[in-house]
């Protein structure tokens, strides 16, 4: 009856709250030693916050992380192109947070913990493979260590051993170009307080949002500086948690002091800077072999650009959980998760290739290089609505449609 899941992250750890609430039984093995609060921020839209909830964990939530109230566009100049609000300001029942990655994981951890027992998650278990036998899935871990369930869940991220195993050949990661310097930096809030706002097009863009208010009333403040790079740039191998150097992007910012928010003040703040390469995987035409099967970044690793790798990962494992109810641990429970989610998160991942929501950003910074007065010299409002309302659809961000479906588990 067990399910072996490979990997604690956020689609893991979700994955096992949710199989624990209804009762199917489940081993969860994590790679490092032990789960350190490691990343920088992440956005939970909607549909993820409604699954976060229906599984109890609304007020360890709010008390984690900021409730998005708008996304703000901005030339590079720092004038005002477009806003729309976000969560329950947009009319979903559900709120969006900006959430600390890191501790969201810890968050997920410790209600697993207080649910099943500390030592719920086998840390220190590095997943090599897994192979079928009669009537069940063995999993080989690096050590040589054999474990048996009836299936295994790949929730081991974008640099998943059990989907180098059954897509081999595939190698590194998809780089589109773009290189992301990330970083936190406490400071005064910035426009509501509760803002995601996004400068720049696409070969030169800062994305910045809060993530915690202090205290003091000061702000944890995450923020992405993105710049393009030509094919023959030497990126480093991506790893979340590699040092970045201000020196690589800084000057190129050195201007974008606007009258909402110094950007230079901002970066040079802050007091750690990662550097990561914006990389993806390309869609798969499966994400079952046997009695094994691929779950958030292992099955559909996507740019960060719509906010939507996290929240898409917890939407799996609510599927994979209705669906083993529905079938049992068995593999048409998996086949039948495939073919509610595959198709759906693919197309997420080429919309995002293609600048996801941000497209706004490039469309304005194409018509008016130089800046504007205001934006009604350069777009309509209905053409502003157009572009921003393309990606929602393809994301499953249609307030109505969400507010409206039963429960994915019940
Ligand atoms: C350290 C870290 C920092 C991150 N920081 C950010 C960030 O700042 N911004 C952002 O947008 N996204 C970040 N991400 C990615 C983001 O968490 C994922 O895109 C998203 O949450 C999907 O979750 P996931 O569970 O599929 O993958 P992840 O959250 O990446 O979790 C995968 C888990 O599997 C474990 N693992 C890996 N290999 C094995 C193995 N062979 N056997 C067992 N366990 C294994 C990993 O240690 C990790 O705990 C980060 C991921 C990691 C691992």
């Amino acid at each position: 009856m067990t399910v072996l899941i490979a990997g604690a992250g956020i689609g893991g750890l979700t994955l096992a709250l949710s199989l624990q609430d209804k009762q199917i039984p489940f081993r969860i093995f994590e790679a490092v030693a032990e789960v350190a609060p490691l990343g920088v921020g992440i956005n939970l839209q909607p549909h993820a916050v409604r699954e976060l909830t229906e599984m109890g964990l609304a007020d360890r939530l709010n008390s984690l992380g900021i409730r998005t109230k708008e996304v703000a566009y901005f030339s590079r100049q720092g004038g005002y192109i477009w806003a729309e609000p976000r969560g329950r300001y947009a009319g979903y029942n559900w709120p969006q947070y900006s959430v600390h990655r890191g501790k969201l994981q810890l968050m997920l951890l410790e209600a697993l913990k207080e649910r099943v027992g500390d030592d719920v998650v086998e840390t220190g278990r590095r997943v090599h493979s897994s192979h079928d036998f009669h009537d069940g899935v063995e999993v080989v871990f690096a050590d040589g260590l054999r474990e048996r369930g009836q299936l295994c869940i790949a929730a081991d991220g974008i640099h998943s051993a059990l989907r180098a195993q059954y897509v081999p050949g595939e190698g590194a990661p998809h780089w589109g170009g773009t290189i992301m310097w990330r970083g936190t930096t406490i400071s005064e809030p910035f426009l509501s307080g509760a803002t995601m706002a996004m400068a720049g097009r696409k070969d030169q863009k800062f994305v910045v949002y809060p993530i915690e208010i202090l205290p003091d009333g000061r702000q944890v403040i995450n923020w992405i500086a993105d710049l393009s790079k030509p094919a023959e740039y030497l990126w480093n191998r991506e790893d979340w948690n590699r040092q970045g150097q201000l020196s690589d992007f800084l000057p190129l910012f050195a201007d974008w002091t606007f009258n909402w928010l110094d950007i230079p003040a901002l970066i040079r703040g802050a007091e750690t800077v990662y550097e990561y390469p914006m990389v993806d995987r390309n869609p798969l035409d499966r994400w079952t072999f046997g009695r094994t099967g691929l779950l958030g970044d292992a099955a559909h690793a996507m740019y960060p650009i719509g906010s939507n790798g996290a929240s898409q990962a917890i939407l799996d494992a609510r599927v994979l959980t209705r669906c083993l109810m529905d079938h049992g641990t068995a593999p048409a429970a998996l086949k039948e998760y495939e073919s509610i989610r595959r198709e759906a998160v693919n197309r997420i991942v080429l919309a995002n290739r293609g600048d996801g929501p941000d497209k706004i950003l490039d469309e304005v910074a194409t018509l008016a290089p130089d800046g504007f007065a205001q934006i009604s010299d350069v777009l309509g409002e209905d053409a502003l609505a157009d572009v921003a309302g393309q990606y929602k659809t393809i994301a499953g961000f249609d307030v109505e449609s969400l507010n409206a479906r039963p429960s994915l588990v019940g």
